[in-house]
């Protein structure tokens, strides 16, 4: 029968590596030496932007919509392609590649329905006058009409024909006058430029 018999164990010493390489230890960004040109040579603590959508969405340029609303309109004006008289034949021109109307954008379409610039190219006679408006009212808002030439601004040399419209303003609303007899091709690539600087001004104006 054994009593109070007890268990000794012997505690090993620790493992020395002998000679082992000290860790390489980082360089001080300020010189010990100097210590006075500390707060000088601290680098700059990074501030992060304040506002939430900088560090949700970085990268991203705020604009209000109105102003993008404006500039995708002006810069994608669809024309209706139709013409009245002589002036059409520099309307056409002026779509061709010598002047190249597609570089801002405007591209002619063959529909009222998704155009939203009327070029009204010629002399309107009253005959046609309920055409030209009915093409108008199916074209969708926002919608601009340019007056082009002579006869469609005030009936230009048909001033004394009773069957000639004098001024397609009588039946739709004009936004830019072209003046000339024809005006040439430059002179409507001024007026559409006229029209999108038109087009940014409402923008401002319904801003305000
Ligand atoms: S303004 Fe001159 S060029 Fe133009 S449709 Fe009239 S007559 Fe022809």
């Amino acid at each position: 029968m054994a009593v109070g018999t007890t268990e000794t164990t012997e505690t090993s010493a620790p493992a020395t590596t002998p000679d082992a390489p000290a860790e390489p230890q980082p360089l001080p960004l300020v010189p010990f030496e100097h210590p006075a040109e500390a707060p000088r040579l601290t680098p700059v603590e990074h501030q992060p932007g304040q506002a939430l959508y900088r560090s949700v969405l970085p990268g991203v340029i705020q604009v209000p919509a109105d102003l993008a609303l404006a500039a995708a309109r002006k810069s994608s004006l669809w024309p209706m392609t139709f013409g009245l008289a002589c002036c059409a034949i520099e309307m056409i021109a002026t779509y061709m590649s010598h002047y190249d109307l597609d570089r801002f954008g405007i591209v002619p379409w063959p529909s009222p329905r998704q155009s939203d610039v009327m070029i009204v190219a010629g002399t309107v006679t009253k005959k046609m006058a309920p055409s030209v408006k009915l093409l108008y009212e199916q074209m969708p808002n926002p919608k601009w009409v340019i007056s082009m030439g002579a006869c469609a601004t005030n009936g230009g040399p048909y001033t004394r024909y009773d069957r000639v419209l004098q001024g397609v303003d009588k039946i739709v609303p004009v936004d830019v006058y072209v003046p000339g007899c024809p005006p040439r091709p430059e002179a409507l690539l001024d007026g559409f430029v006229a029209l999108q600087e038109l087009i940014m001004e409402e923008r401002k104006a319904a801003g305000s």
